[in-house]
This record gives C-alpha cells, sequence and structure tokens, in this order.
C-alpha cells in the first residue's frame, strides 16, 4: 500500500499534457495555452481620454489658480471612436470622453467636473499636467509582448484580456474525453422504482458535477453489473470512447469485486492498488496506453468523490496543461478537538469558516463514507496525517478547499 503523496506523484507522472488543439475563444473557457501568447497590437492600441472632459495643452494651463482661472476655447467634440483629423491649437480645449483617441496637440485632460463652461469656453483654475488622465498607448503592453502564458486554466477575465488583443483563436491543450462507468447489481437510476435489495445510482451525478467544475462533461455515463465479463468489456469499450474511464464500486476485495482483474483484462496496467487514506482505501489507477487511464473508486459516495477530488481532477487538470494540480491548501485552527488512530492519512467531510475575523475549521458530523448529507454542507476536506493521533480544539490542521462556483478558490 503507498501512501498519499506517493499515489499523486505516480499520477503526475503517468499522465501528460494533452496536445495542441485550435480553438475559438468563446469555446476555451477553462482550457490551458499551449505557449506564451504574444500582443499582435500594443495596449491601450493608441493614447486615449481616461475620464470624459476636455483635451488640452498643459503649457496653457501655467499661470492657473484659485482665483485667477485660465479660459479656453472648445473648439471641437471628440466622442470615442471619432479619430480627428484637426488638431488642437493653442488657448483651445476640445469636449472628450472616457476611451476616445486623444487629439494631435493635446498633451492632458482635465475631468469635467474641474471646470466651468459658459458656452463654447471653459474656465479652469488650476495647473493641470503633461500626461494627466491620458491612457498611453502601449502602457501596459507593447507589440510582442508576452499577454499571458501557460499553466492556468482561462477564466473570465483571460478570456477577456485575449479578445482586447483582437484573437479570434487560440492554441490550447485538448481536453481529454471522460466516459462515468458505475459498476454494482444493486443500482437502479433515480426515477426508477425501488425493487428490495436495490439502491438508488448515485455517484454519476456526484461525479458528472465534479467533471462540469473542471469544464468538462462526461461523454457517457452508464451502468454495469458485477460480472468480470461485463465489466471487461464495458471497460475495453469505454476505453476506445474516452480517454479517462472512471469506473465506481468493485475495487474492494469483496466476492464480487472484479474491476483489478477486469481492468487487467482490458489491458489496463496497474499504475497503483490500495493508498493509505481513509476514505478510499481501495482506490485503483491504470494506464492502458499514452493518454488512455482507468480509475476504479471505491463505490461508497463519499469515498468515491474524496477520490474524485484527490487523484481524477489532479489527472484531468493535467492533461488539460494545468501546473496547479491539486485543491487549494490552508491551514485553519480545528473548531474542536478529534481523535483517530495512525496508519491512515484521513480525509475529513469539514467546514472552512473563512468569513469572520477568526478562520476555523469545523469537522461535521457524518464521517462514515455512505453519508453524503455531511459532505454536502461541505466546503473543504480536513487532511489528517497518517501519523497523528489527537488533536485540541485550536490546534491548526490542513484543509483542501472543494471547488464552489461561488468562489475562485484556484490561485496560483
Ligand atoms: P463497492 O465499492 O462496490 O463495494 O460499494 C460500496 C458501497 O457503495 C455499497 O454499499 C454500494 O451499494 C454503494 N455504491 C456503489 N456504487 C454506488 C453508486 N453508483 N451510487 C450509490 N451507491 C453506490
Ligand atoms: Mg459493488
Amino acid at each position: 500500500m503507498i501512501s498519499v503523496p506517493e499515489a499523486q506523484a505516480r499520477i503526475v507522472d503517468a499522465v501528460s499534457p494533452f496536445p495542441g488543439q485550435e480553438l475559438a475563444l468563446a469555446e476555451a473557457w477553462g482550457r490551458v495555452l499551449t505557449r506564451p501568447v504574444a500582443a499582435p497590437i500594443p495596449s491601450p492600441v493608441f493614447d486615449n481620454s481616461a475620464m470624459d472632459g476636455y483635451a488640452l495643452r498643459a503649457a496653457d494651463t501655467a499661470a492657473a489658480g484659485p482665483g485667477a482661472p485660465v479660459s479656453l476655447f472648445v473648439a471641437a467634440t471628440v466622442p470615442a471612436g471619432i479619430s480627428l483629423k484637426a488638431s488642437l491649437k493653442p488657448g483651445e480645449a476640445m469636449r472628450i470622453f472616457t476611451g476616445a483617441k486623444m487629439p494631435d496637440g493635446a498633451d492632458a485632460v482635465v475631468k469635467q467636473e474641474d471646470v466651468e463652461r459658459s458656452g463654447e469656453t471653459i474656465r479652469l483654475s488650476r495647473v493641470v499636467s503633461r500626461g494627466e488622465n491620458i491612457r498611453r498607448r502601449g502602457e501596459e503592453l507593447e507589440i510582442d509582448a508576452k499577454v499571458l502564458g501557460p499553466g492556468r486554466p482561462l477564466q473570465a477575465a483571460a478570456l477577456a484580456l485575449l479578445a482586447g488583443f483582437g484573437l479570434e483563436r487560440i492554441e490550447v491543450h485538448a481536453a481529454p474525453r471522460v466516459g462515468i462507468l458505475v459498476t454494482g447489481s444493486e443500482l437502479v437510476p433515480p426515477g426508477a422504482p425501488l425493487e428490495p435489495a436495490q439502491i438508488y445510482e448515485s455517484n454519476s451525478f456526484g461525479l458528472s458535477a465534479a467533471l462540469q467544475e473542471l469544464g468538462l462533461k462526461p461523454a457517457f455515463a452508464e451502468r454495469c453489473r458485477d460480472r468480470r465479463e461485463d465489466l471487461q468489456w464495458a471497460f475495453a469499450e469505454g476505453l476506445q470512447r474516452a480517454d479517462f474511464l472512471i469506473v465506481t464500486g468493485g475495487v474492494s476485495v469483496g466476492d464480487f469485486d472484479f474491476v483489478k482483474e477486469a481492468a487487467a483484462d482490458a489491458g489496463v496496467r496497474e499504475v497503483f492498488w490500495k493508498v493509505r487514506q481513509k476514505p478510499g482505501k481501495p482506490v485503483f489507477f491504470g494506464k492502458k496506453a499514452e493518454g488512455k487511464f482507468l480509475f476504479g473508486l471505491p463505490g461508497n459516495p463519499a469515498s468515491a468523490l474524496v477520490c474524485f477530488y484527490e487523484y481524477v481532477r489532479p489527472a484531468l487538470l493535467r492533461a488539460l496543461g494545468a501546473r496547479e494540480l491539486f485543491l487549494p491548501a490552508l491551514r485553519l485552527p480545528l473548531k474542536q478537538g478529534l481523535n483517530k488512530k495512525p496508519g491512515l492519512r484521513h480525509f475529513l467531510k469539514a467546514h472552512a469558516d473563512l468569513g469572520g475575523a477568526a478562520p476555523s475549521l469545523h469537522i461535521l458530523e457524518g464521517q462514515g463514507s455512505h453519508l453524503m448529507r455531511s459532505f454536502a454542507a461541505a466546503n473543504a476536506l480536513a487532511v489528517l496525517p497518517e501519523e497523528g493521533e489527537s488533536w485540541a480544539a485550536g490546534d491548526l490542521v490542513q484543509a483542501h478547499l472543494l471547488p464552489s462556483i461561488f468562489q475562485a478558490w484556484r490561485g496560483g
């Protein structure tokens, strides 16, 4: 049995970033650039006004002061989107708006609140310095400077940044196709009548949603009975339609747990099986070929989801080309004391209270790996090291923050 860090290191080692693919910007959310993008135009692309106000020559205001206003003639109006032919002459101002191109001859903008206007004249009682309220061409980035590099999934601001340079298509790592296969002869889908000894299948719903947190949609989500031949066929077939096959159930050592054997039958080579952790000890990871992987997650819903966040998510992020693979970690003081047996790393459903002045980590009631109410209330996993045995209230413990559509956890 290997440790959690060893299992994670083997995943990083086994999975390489997927090849590049050109995509329209609108399709690229959550994807990762394959190489740095250079600016095709400067930013800003021309000198423009940062304010609604008046463009003028700073030198014309040199004599202005309180009680000694300077008057300037408003010679023209410059809205955004207009390139004026006329240039500004000494003693003149031009009405200008935010984002409008600076007229030739002007070297500053005074905002409209700072002048008194009467008819075609403005009066101004202070000195304006050169460059005031001008956004300079190339001030953010010159042509060919690096706009953005690879490594981070493209989020809202990054896409807006790239669009602002007029880029229409970019090269990103291809997204892995991910299939979900839940195993268990007792499983029926929600909506169907429940016969005695059957349960509703829930793992595919949790895993599909967790995939969507990465911007991925499952290529398929199917069920399979606990029969070795059925599994072998489903694995071989699933790995043709998907690059990553996520299987749940059947990975422990029960008489009907055939995932490991069926994976071998289907040509999947074991990278690891069993990790010193709770929940999720029997987790399996195997590789069939370059870019073809199978995860066997334990069937208990909480185990399956913990293993998704700690192993599958990092593997998928690596395929996507991301550098930051693991859930963001934070050390937080425990709200209450707790004990455990030494030997395994524990992942506990927890609530990280980050809002107040004194952040804390609250371990939730209901840690059984079949219990999902606590997981639904959690926003973090508390991570207790293998060797530790007891913690007092206030002791610092590591928390892995779970993804949330309402909070940008992803750092880096
Ligand atoms: P297994 O890992 O196959 O031994 O399953 C462990 C436990 O998880 C059993 O109680 C199963 O009934 C349950 N289980 C397995 N797969 C699912 C699933 N897809 N949805 C809900 N519960 C499941
Ligand atoms: Mg089972």
